[in-house]
């Protein structure tokens, strides 16, 4: 080893510093592999918690959802067709027919900065995007 990469070896160590590649602590490459092993485990892990994290979201979100729109349909005229009228229009106003409300990133027409399609002006030169077909559905 180079008396170079020890001193630095030794001092990351004694600092407990992560700024030394894996490639010179780890000497052997078994002992890499078996790193990427368990660094791919955790980050799998943490991918899976995140996933039920979501996953109990969305659910809150479905119940809250379901309660308004029963709580709507008693005390309202609205229907189950207008409803599904208004999902589908939403759905539509970012051009595609997809399910999702997305926000899509366009260029300002006045200034030719990216924005996102969510906000009715421009954060840079507040040009108003609303009538420049650039409003999305929560605009
Ligand atoms: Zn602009």
């Amino acid at each position: 080893m180079d008396p170079v990469d020890k001193f630095f070896l030794w001092d990351a160590i004694g600092a407990g510093a992560e700024y030394l590649s894996k490639d010179a602590i780890f000497r052997q490459p078994s002992q890499l592999a078996q790193h990427q092993r368990l660094e791919a485990k955790q980050k799998a892990r943490n991918a899976m918690s995140e996933v039920v994290l979501l996953r109990a979201q969305v659910e809150r979100l479905s119940l809250a959802t379901a309660a308004l729109w029963t709580l709507l349909r008693e005390r309202t005229d609205f229907t189950d067709d207008e409803l599904v009228d208004r999902v589908r229009e939403l759905d539509l106003a970012d051009g595609k027919r997809d399910g999702r409300m997305a926000h899509t990133v366009k260029e300002c027409p006045q200034c030719s900065r990216k924005v996102s399609s969510r906000h009715p002006y421009c954060l840079y030169c507040e040009h108003d995007l609303r009538t420049h077909g650039l409003e999305g559905p929560d605009a």
